[in-house]
């Protein structure tokens, strides 16, 4: 293996936001994005990376919705688990017909289709080259899927965080409003909460920064992306 393909990690966690499913579609799974998803995955894999993901569910439902529209704040995050639920099922598929093989754990008992989370397991399925998706978060209501990669990534002794996001990186304003917004290409934790950046909700940084977890910023929009960030390529923004 020459330098360039030799990859700087050796475990990772991705964290899949659910809006990283839709494509183009307003609403659910596009399927043609899953496998294009899934290749990028495939790629980082064939160099040797241990693989586990933590999918969101924010393209199916999120509890916040439910709370908005009068529901109780459990039972609408509990929707929110079984979306993610159901996006991992989409993605585990798209993943086997990439030719990966692919463990589902969810935190919430789902026997006919994921494994209970069991840490020890879980870094067995990984060292023998398997993907592994996390589903339903924690598996408990008011915590986000950034909270469930944080710990989840703590557990299994992951190397670092990838956080694939709509947006390229952090910024020191949403550059979707502000054309002066700075992109910044390495800062550290403290950093991010001196300038206030929203890089993850709170629990799920406050985790973070007090394990040293680095966290990689970076969008599935730019193709290979993922790839140059596990070569230990400058992409998006690296908090360490
Ligand atoms: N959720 C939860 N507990 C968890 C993780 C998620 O209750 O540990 C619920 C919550 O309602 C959340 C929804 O599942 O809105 C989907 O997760 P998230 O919003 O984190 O998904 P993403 O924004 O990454 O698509």
């Amino acid at each position: 293996m020459n330098k360039a393909s030799k990859p700087a990690y050796r475990r990772i966690l991705l964290k899949l936001s659910g809006e990283s499913l839709l494509g183009s579609l307003p609403y659910g799974i596009d399927v043609i994005t899953a496998d294009s998803i899934a290749r990028d995955i495939k790629d980082i894999q064939d160099l040797g990376v241990q693989v586990a993901i933590m999918i969101g569910g924010g393209n199916i439902f999120r509890g916040v919705r439910g709370t908005e529209a009068g529901m109780d704040r459990a039972s609408a995050d509990y929707m929110g688990l079984l979306a993610t639920i159901m996006n991992a099922i989409a993605l585990q598929d798209a993943l086997e017909r990439a030719g990966c093989i692919c463990r589902h754990i969810s935190a919430i008992d789902v026997k006919s289709v994921a494994e209970p989370f069991i840490p020890r397991r879980v870094v067995r399925h990984l060292e023998k080259g398997r993907i592994v998706i996390f589903s339903a978060g924690l598996g408990s209501p008011y915590f986000t899927t950034d909270t469930a990669s944080a710990l989840r990534a703590l557990e299994i002794q992951a190397d670092v965080i990838f956080k694939a996001t709509k947006v390229d990186g952090a910024y020191s304003a949403d550059p979707m409003k502000d054309k002066s917004a700075k992109k910044f290409t390495t800062i550290s934790h403290e950093e991010v909460l001196q300038k206030g950046l929203q890089v993850m909700d709170t629990t799920a940084f406050t985790l973070c920064r007090e394990n040293k977890m680095p966290i990689v910023i970076f969008s599935l929009k730019k193709k290979g992306q993922m790839k140059k960030a596990v070569l230990g390529e400058r992409v998006g923004t690296t908090i360490s």
